[in-house]
């Protein structure tokens, strides 16, 4: 019977549904996945380069577009992509349903631009699936509870995959794009970096939120928190994938990845720090680092990815440059890309600083700091360096037979 079989979740981001050709594809993927006897649920992201199409579009009218509006444009992409994708389904000869992440039951807070799942009311999609329907569902996008509909940032489709396979208790959750896997760098970049069998929840968020964006750094929190394993696969039926999970292989190595996240800005101040967090609200833009010593603040915040039209963390740093201290000194603000090694190594082997700035002594000078935050252990650069440091300190840590 339909109900007892397995619920597959399968998300494609822009570049799988970038053409008629693409969308053929990721049709006869979910169809197989069917009559291979699961029931299926597809998640897809904006055709192509739709989202950011559509970002300038609403730029060309406004250079301060309306929030609430421009979610509303934004979510338009994802439509496209879920009604044609249904429609190339039913010419293969199998019932298909599309499905808005209103429709299906996506319930997000307020925040326009970067809304957050708060609960997942999967029943439409769950009585499409047991009568048989394969559901497409439009991907980074919800609704609130006061019917607003909501974005969920930048590469939101992820997150919308893991939440509903969490709903639904799907047997699995895989996230397929134009790499096949996550690897110890970004592939593109670094030509010799490995491609990761297997990871914890823990370094892989730690990974996306250095700024490996294989995989929705919201995704992965959401995919801890359910206990969803994920499947890092490539569309074009390359084989080899990147299994993230909640117990991995204890042998698996300490730093698993070298990564860079690029629009990061360090804050150096030395004003006294009550009323720091008095003037500064940095909720809607949480820090990456922050230290506080007696008569020094470091914080170091990255543009979130979530932010289509970049205001939250403008307004954040307009604050923070004109925050005097005590003594009515403006802070040390230092723009970069944030370069990093990620493992469960950080934080656990004695000394990993020497040969971190060892690897980096062409890009560190002696003040640069080197921060080190859960699994991570990082650096600001000037951006025309980090390719090169990242590359460094894959060599250094990830080289080789490492
Ligand atoms: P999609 O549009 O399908 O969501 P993304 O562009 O968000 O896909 O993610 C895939 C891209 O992530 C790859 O093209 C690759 O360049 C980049 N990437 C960055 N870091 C890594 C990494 N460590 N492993 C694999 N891919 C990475
Ligand atoms: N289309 C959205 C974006 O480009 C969401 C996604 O692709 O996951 O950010
Ligand atoms: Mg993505």
């Amino acid at each position: 019977m339909s109900q007892q079989q397995p619920i597959i979740v399968q998300k494609f981001g822009g570049s799988s549904v970038a053409d008629v050709a693409g969308i053929r594809r990721v049709a006869a993927h979910a169809v197989a996945t069917r009559r291979s006897g699961k029931r299926v649920v597809v998640v897809v992201s904006a055709m192509g380069k739709t989202t950011d199409q559509l970002v300038q579009l609403a730029h060309e009218v406004t250079p301060t577009p309306d929030r609430r509006e421009l979610d509303m444009l934004l979510t338009a992409g994802e439509r496209i992509s879920m009604a044609i994708l249904a429609m190339a389904i039913r010419d293969l000869g199998e019932p298909a349903t599309s499905m808005t992440g209103s429709q299906c039951g996506i319930i997000t807070n307020d925040a326009p631009g970067g809304a957050r799942i708060v609960e997942v009311r999967a029943f439409r999609v769950q009585d499409a699936l047991d009568a048989g329907q394969i559901v497409i569902v439009a991907g980074f996008q919800g609704v609130s509870w006061k019917k607003e509909v909501t974005t969920l940032g930048r590469g939101g489709s992820d997150t919308t995959a893991v939440a509903l396979a969490a709903a639904l208790s799907a047997e699995a959750c895989e996230i397929y794009s134009d790499v096949d896997g996550v690897y110890s760098a970004d592939p593109r970049k670094v030509t010799d970096a490995r491609r990761l069998d297997e990871l914890g929840h823990d370094e892989m968020l730690a990974m996306a939120r250095a700024g490996a964006k294989v995989l929705g750094a919201d995704a992965v929190a959401w995919a801890r928190l359910h206990d969803v394993a994920l499947y890092a696969r490539a569309t074009d039926g390359r084989p080899g994938e990147t299994i993230v999970r909640l117990n991995p292989p204890a042998d698996r190595p300490w730093i698993a990845a070298a990564t860079l996240r690029p629009q990061c800005v360090l804050l150096n101040w030395s004003g006294d720090v009550a009323n720091l967090a008095t003037t500064l609200d940095t909720s809607a833009v949480p820090p990456i680092f922050s230290l506080q010593l007696p008569t020094q603040t470091l914080l170091l915040v990255g543009r979130d990815v979530a932010d289509a039209v970049d205001s939250q963390f403008g307004r954040l740093i307009d604050r923070l440059r004109e925050m005097p201290d005590t003594a009515g000194r403006l802070p040390t603000l230092v723009s970069g890309t944030l370069v990093s090694i990620v493992g469960p190594g950080v934080g656990r082997e004695c000394d990993l600083l020497t040969p971190f700035r060892a690897a980096l002594h062409t890009h560190l000078n002696a003040e640069t700091p080197v921060l080190a935050h859960g699994l991570t252990l990082s650096c600001l650069l000037p951006p025309d360096q980090a390719d090169a440091a990242v590359a460094a300190l894959h060599a250094a840590f990830l080289g080789g037979a490492a």
